[in-house]
């Protein structure tokens, strides 16, 4: 059988696994995809066991996006550009990385009818997936990216990698940054579940939010939008399961059907509370 799977720290929670199941029973493909935690000590040597175990692929999820980047022998154009990778193809005795983080994220926005032509747009995070998301959105034609991140001169490397496209705007100075049609959440913060501070000025609510995250992770950003007026908040399970159905096309060289297990995983999720 061939055996997937995708690496992180925490990973226990993952629904990966439970996707490309859905994707592979779809074409009738045998596969074992499983989680595998790993940190950024450990990552290298286990991803070398699952490599001498028959691996055939892999996800790679927080921490480790720009690390895996690094160690791959070869990268996509998308991979190289955002220097992010979340899906690794095993090509001999190498990998091969590729980032589907960026047009996860635009088909999900598309399916919500976020329309990111012309729109201003502001970026929280400056991470491996923060980094995909930044030039999907810019490729998709947003007016102007502001990127804001904790620490402050990862968000400015980020819009420097961007060049004009992007300008890099300190977290505590968002409140004197105008209007955002689109804001997107792409910090981890959520995991530790802290309330989420929101930094716009109190009159200048975006027309919509979207955290990358989904689940408990993502409240803390969807609770904070939507006191601030936010009308359209959403989380990242849509991106989720499209970044998922990218990596398996790039695998199987079949694109699945997403929306029934979007549909499916909605409801697991909001039976979890
Ligand atoms: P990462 O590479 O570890 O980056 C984490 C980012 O979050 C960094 O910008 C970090 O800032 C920031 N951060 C962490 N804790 C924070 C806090 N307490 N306050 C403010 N900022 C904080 O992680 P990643 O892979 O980019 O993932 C980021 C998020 O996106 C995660 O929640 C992940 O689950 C989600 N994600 C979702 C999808 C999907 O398909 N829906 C795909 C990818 C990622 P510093 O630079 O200051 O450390």
């Amino acid at each position: 059988m061939n055996r997937y799977a995708v690496f992180g720290q925490p990973i226990a929670h993952s629904l990966s696994p439970r996707i490309h199941a859905a994707f592979a029973a779809q074409f009738g493909i045998a596969l074992d995809y499983r989680a595998i935690e790993a940190g950024r000590d450990s990552f290298e040597a286990a991803l070398a066991a699952f490599a001498r175990d028959g691996g055939c692929g892999a996800n790679v999820t927080l921490p480790l996006k720009e690390d895996a980047a690094a160690f791959c022998s070869a990268l996509s154009e998308r991979a190289r550009r955002c220097g992010s990778v979340n899906t690794l193809i095993h090509d001999g005795d190498d990998w091969v990385g590729d980032s589907t983080d960026g047009i996860g994220l635009l088909r999900d926005l598309a399916r919500h009818d976020l329309d990111l032509r012309d729109r201003r747009v502001l970026l929280l995070g400056a991470g491996g997936a923060a980094r995909a998301a930044a030039f999907a959105l810019a490729d998709a034609g947003a007016r102007e990216l502001v990127v804001a991140n904790r620490t402050a001169a990862r968000a400015q490397a980020l819009a420097g990698a961007l060049h004009a496209r992007a300008r890099a705007c300190a977290w505590d100075a968002l409140r004197h940054a105008g209007t955002f049609d689109l804001v997107v959440n792409a910090t981890s913060a959520g995991h530790a579940g802290d309330v989420f501070e929101w930094p716009l000025a109190a009159d200048e609510a975006p027309a919509a939010g979207y955290d990358l995250s989904y689940g408990k992770a993502a409240r803390p950003f969807l609770v904070a939008a939507r006191a601030a007026g936010v009308r359209d908040a959403r989380d990242g399970l849509g991106m989720l399961v499209e970044q998922a159905a990218e990596s398996f096309e790039r695998w199987h060289g079949v694109h699945p059907d997403t929306a029934p297990v979007h549909a499916q995983l909605r409801i697991a999720l909001d039976a979890r509370g």
